[in-house]
């Protein structure tokens, strides 16, 4: 940016960690950012909430998301020196599926082609390495050495952290609903205010089905998701996180996260559950879910199969019709862009989706066509895993 020349204005709405990123690569980038959210930064009602999530960089035959976990992590472990936060833990990811898994079978040749460290394992390579996992019903398995967790909300307040160091001014108010049949976007706070930028960045999560009916609408459809969270045996450090893997059963549709932080052993069930409002909802996590995870833990983590509940949280995914993120202009507004979608896989690719979103507004990129409102439709057809 030239000296003496007037930077660039944006708002973004939503600190999660799309809007959070966002905020941090435009500040960067010289535009002067405000950063809005309602209810704070990763609130207990957003997606981005949680203690912690899964990063890891397989993904089936889908490149894209492969090479933007590979960016973002390099992203996260930047902002975690900057931060002076133990934010990431490489402890690897294990994804499991049936004998001859043709997703596995995707996942490694991506893998490859990509350059990323990964390892194939069968049913009893798997057992001899992690007798923590019950052998029945086991198949074929990857093991991605650089996967892992990281710690969610501390990730995201460290990025608005970041942001506020790069000049963001952080508010915390309601944006409205912009009224979508006008000519050209109003945005105001809840109580009247008129926000005025050169450009508007709306990373709403779930909440982008009701501030843009038209053309988000039933693109985004939030479920009701449960994790849970059991307590380890006294004294057993196998499940912890530089003994064990996070892992996906993709055949079952859970996955999880070893004991980190001692916050106890962590089961999060895939299924997309019954619709939520993000508002409104109450976050208690419902006997079947509990039922389920403790099926599980009896045939895959065995010495766990008893283990108390410690801690358990309601959050939603917000689903795309495949799984793949908006990231598009309004189709009636050149300035306003709508970011999310992030359809319970988003969060390990924040840093990217801020990148490619301050690329955008720049001109330096173009819509990337997955990710675009026009692919989108109200069905559900889950395509990326
Ligand atoms: C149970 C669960 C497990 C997951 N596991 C993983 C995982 O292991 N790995 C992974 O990579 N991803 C995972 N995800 C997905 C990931 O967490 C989400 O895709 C990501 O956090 C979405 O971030 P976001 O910024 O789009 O939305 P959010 O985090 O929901 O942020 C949106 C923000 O917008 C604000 N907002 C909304 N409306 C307004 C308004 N009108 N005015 C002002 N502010 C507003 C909200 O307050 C909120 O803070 C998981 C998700 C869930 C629910």
């Amino acid at each position: 940016m030239t000296q003496g020349m007037t930077k660039r204005s944006v708002v973004v709405v939503g600190a999660g960690v799309f809007g959070a990123w966002s905020a941090v690569r435009l500040a960067r980038d010289g535009w002067r950012v405000t950063l809005v959210d309602a209810y704070g930064p990763a609130n207990g009602r957003a997606s981005s909430s949680d203690h912690s999530r899964v990063i890891r960089a397989g993904y089936g035959a889908d490149a894209i998301y492969t090479t933007w976990a590979i960016e973002a992590l390099a992203d996260w472990r930047w902002l975690a020196k900057k931060s002076g936060d133990s934010l990431v833990e490489e402890c690897g990811a294990l994804f499991l599926g049936e004998p001859g898994s043709p997703h596995l079978a995707a996942t490694a040749a991506t893998l490859t082609a990509c350059g990323v460290t990964h390892e194939r394992l069968d049913a009893a390579a798997v057992v001899s390495r992690y007798p923590q996992l019950g052998v029945i019903g086991l198949g074929d398995a990857i093991y991605e050495a650089r996967g892992g967790v990281i710690r969610a909300r501390r990730a995201v307040a460290a990025a608005v952290t970041t942001a506020r160091a790069y000049g963001v001014t952080c508010r915390q108010a309601r944006v409205l609903p912009p009224d979508e049949s006008s000519s050209a976007p109003v945005v105001r706070l809840a109580d009247g205010e008129r926000l005025e930028a050169e450009q508007f960045v709306f990373a709403c999560g779930p909440w982008l089905p009701a501030l843009f009916p038209e053309a988000v609408g039933g693109r985004i459809r939030p479920t009701r998701q449960e994790v849970l969270y059991f307590g380890v045996p006294a004294g057993d450090g196998r499940f912890a996180i530089d003994r064990l893997p996070v892992w996906i059963d993709f055949a079952a549709g859970l996955y999880g996260i070893p004991d980190l932080d001692t916050h106890g052993f962590k089961v999060g069930i895939d299924h997309h559950g019954p619709p939520i409002d993000p508002d409104t909802a109450d976050r208690v996590v419902g006997s079947d879910a509990i039922a389920t995870a403790r099926a599980f833990l009896a045939r895959r983590f065995p010495a766990l199969m008893a283990a108390p509940l410690l801690d358990a949280r309601v959050c939603q995914y917000e689903n795309t019709t495949s799984g793949d993120f908006i990231i598009d202009r309004h189709p009636r507004w050149s300035d306003v862009w709508i970011v999310g979608g992030g359809s319970g896989h988003g969060f390990k690719h924040g840093p990217a989706v801020g990148k490619h979103v301050t690329d955008l507004l720049a001109g330096r990129a173009a819509v990337e066509p997955r990710f675009a409102l026009a692919g989108k439709s109200t069905a559900a057809a889950r395509a990326v895993y």
